[in-house]
């Protein structure tokens, strides 16, 4: 008897229901014993009044059953504020996201023949896609970037990992680490110094827009690229297109505990219930869960049956050939199901492997210092004086307080004491730089609420940052500008 799986299916929303019943469909008729436990989320669920889009039901289907397959998931304009899609990935702490972008035989793109075959690993739960936001003002908005040592290790040795898994050869790390050195920097510190773990593997740095530009130009040069959240998001959507498609592009979310399996295409409402649309991404994303489940016989059965009908029948869906003689999606379901078991010629054989899960230590405090002190802080204020007249008032403001104001910027650049140059366009947000008087001298939580007692009649403030200075390292950075 084959191994019983219990996996959860949510059909999700617009295409998704035909997209994921083509899929089970072709799964089932592997021969493989899956048992798919029918889940909802999404538009429907919104629409009930559940904010998060995830029923309790779904949520308790997903911790049995560890695997989900997932059509794709709208969040209607109106109702809830935050995507379901993003609450499953964060709920289930899914945080890599697997995305790969290969060549298709059959599917004629400007790119044929170069072999593109391309593995996106992306940081799923950091980033800008935490979705902290907050109006600094009623017209400045802000977006915290959060990225922890934590999650950069996890990423990068599972994207080793899961290039060891395929037999893969070099692993690039795509950030823009040149301009936000603490963020994006920390990610490529991360990624040198893990390397080195994993001698069998080459690996590079790469500026992640010179990576876009490399992508277009010469895509065959990469093999697995792993990077922060919105650089995987914008690259892996840039990669699809090179390949015929997001009706080509397949994903898994992986976590330590769970696994979400889905395309990453949406639910292109215009086409739901056409019976027109390419349920390939999702297929593939499917054959990844097969592999996730140990099915690799199947996985290798499904592989081959899609390329014969791809490449050897030219059953191609109106994505690839518009309305003539397009397949509908039924007809193209069929038509792999009826070439299970035929082996396709050019059908590249990666010697699968599981993916051996990083163990990444679960400290909360993951990097710890011995020394630490406060040098002082960034007050970040709303005003519409001008900067001389405000400056000399938060001067005066801080002359008995332990703290003095080193300069003021306005969206990273110094206005005060000004530069020389174009006086920078200003809104009425501003950053004020305070430090300590004495140097080596740490500044104390009591310091900082008594300086902003003296500063809160003359400006609005609305945060603080504190400037941390770890084992003598400085926790932030500068302003152009400021020396
Ligand atoms: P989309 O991916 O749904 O569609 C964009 C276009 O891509 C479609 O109009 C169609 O031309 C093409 N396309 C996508 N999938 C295809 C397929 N399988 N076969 C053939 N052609 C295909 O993007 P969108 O229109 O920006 O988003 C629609 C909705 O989907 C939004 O509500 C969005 O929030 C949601 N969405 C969900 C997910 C997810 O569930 N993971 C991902 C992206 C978007």
């Amino acid at each position: 008897m084959p191994q019983k799986h219990k996996v959860s299916l949510i059909p999700g929303d617009g295409i998704g229901p035909e997209v994921t019943l083509a899929t089970q469909k072709i799964i089932d008729a592997t021969g493989v014993n899956i048992e798919w436990e029918i889940c909802e989320a999404g538009a429907k669920v919104f629409k009930k009044g559940l904010g998060t889009g995830v029923p309790r039901e779904t949520v308790d289907s997903i911790i049995r059953n560890k695997v989900a397959l997932k059509g794709p998931l709208e969040t209607p304009v109106g109702f809830g504020e935050k995507s379901a899609n993003v609450t499953l990935r964060k709920m289930f702490d899914t945080y890599g996201n697997i995305r790969p972008i290969s060549e298709f035989a059959g599917i004629n793109t400007p790119y044929s023949g170069r072999g593109i075959d391309i593995v996106i690993v992306r940081e799923n739960v950091e980033d800008l896609y935490a979705g902290i936001e907050h109006m600094q003002s009623p017209g400045v908005a802000q977006c915290l970037k959060l990225i922890s040592r934590k999650g950069c290790e996890k990423i990068i040795r599972l994207a080793f990992e899961f290039a060891r898994s395929e037999g893969r050869k070099m692993v690039h790390c795509a950030t823009k680490a040149n301009i936000m050195k603490a963020t994006e920097g920390l990610m490529k510190r991360t990624f040198e110094e893990i390397a080195k773990e994993y001698p069998d593997i080459e690996s590079h740095h790469i500026i992640v827009d010179n990576c876009a530009h490399q992508m277009v130009k010469k895509p065959e040069q990469f093999d697995v690229i792993v990077t922060t959240n919105m650089n995987g998001d914008i690259l892996s959507d840039l990669g699809s297109a090179l390949i015929g498609g997001l009706g080509f592009a397949p994903g898994a979310n992986i976590g330590d505990q769970f696994s979400i399996f889905e395309a990453v295409h949406g639910s292109a409402p215009k086409y739901a219930g056409k019976n027109v649309i390419n349920p390939t991404a999702v297929l593939l994303s499917g054959v990844m869960m097969l592999r996730h489940l140990g099915e690799f016989e199947a996985a290798k059965l499904i592989d081959n049956a899609l390329l014969t009908t791809l490449a050897a029948d030219k059953v191609l869906t109106r994505d690839i050939v518009g309305d003539t003689g397009a397949a509908s999606t039924t007809q193209y379901t069929d038509a792999i199901i009826g070439n299970l078991g035929k082996m396709y010629s050019e059908y590249k054989d990666r010697n699968y492997h599981p993916i051996k899960m990083p163990h990444i230590r679960q400290d909360q405090d993951f990097v710890r210092v011995s020394k630490r002190g406060v040098n002082g802080i960034d007050l970040f204020i709303e005003t519409d004086k001008p900067v001389v007249q405000f400056a000399k008032e938060l001067e005066l403001a801080a002359a008995n307080s332990t703290m003095k104001l080193k300069m003021i910027s306005s969206r990273g650049v110094r206005v005060y004491p000004a530069e020389q140059g174009a006086t920078p366009d200003l809104t009425d947000s501003f950053s004020c730089r305070f430090v300590s008087k004495e140097i080596h001298t740490d500044v104390k939580d009591a310091d900082i609420i008594h300086l902003l007692q003296k500063v809160e009649p003359h400006v609005r403030w609305s945060h603080i940052e504190k400037l941390n200075e770890f084992d003598g390292v400085a926790g932030y950075s500068k302003s152009h500008g400021e020396d």
